[in-house]
């Protein structure tokens, strides 16, 4: 299962697949990584150096940050796509096509400009995070979606 959990400032990425249950995420920061609740991680209580150096500790990979860069990034499933905005300007999407099998990432792109700042990653993984909550198999032809799928 993959989920993206955001705050103004930073992106916590995470990825069930790898996660072992060392709980260290847990001690780290008991307040965001809470088993009994759902959703399990929140990421509006408490500040984001403690968020960002528990998950760095993070054993298996399960876990991830990045910085949001004041980037949105939102599912626009009536077009099949998610897109990144700074402002009102699209900077980047991840475009996926629907068929019997499931969805297909086919195209994900940002702007130059932009790049370094993990957007792309983003895309994607909001493109993934939907469809797991639609209950639709998901694929990639897109090679750097493919890449991020199987991380
Ligand atoms: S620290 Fe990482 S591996 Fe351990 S429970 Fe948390 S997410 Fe899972």
């Amino acid at each position: 299962m993959h989920r993206l959990y955001e705050n103004n400032d930073i992106v916590v990425f995470w990825n069930s697949d790898k996660c072992f249950h060392s709980k260290k995420c847990v001690t780290g920061s008991p307040k965001t990584f809470d088993i009994n609740r759902k959703p399990w991680i929140d990421v509006t209580l408490a500040d984001n150096a403690e968020i960002w150096q528990t998950i760095e500790k993070c054993p298996s990979g399960a876990l991830g940050v990045l910085f949001r860069h004041g980037i949105d990034v939102i599912m626009d499933q009536d077009n099949n796509r998610s897109v990144a905005f700074d402002g009102d300007r699209v900077i980047g999407e991840c475009d996926y096509s629907v068929s019997e099998s499931g969805w297909n990432m086919y195209h994900t792109e940002v702007f130059e400009e932009y790049g370094g700042k993990g957007i792309a990653k983003r895309l994607v993984y909001k493109v993934i995070e939907a469809s797991e909550k639609n209950h639709v198999a998901i694929g990639a032809t897109c090679s750097y979606a493919a890449k991020v799928l199987g991380e």
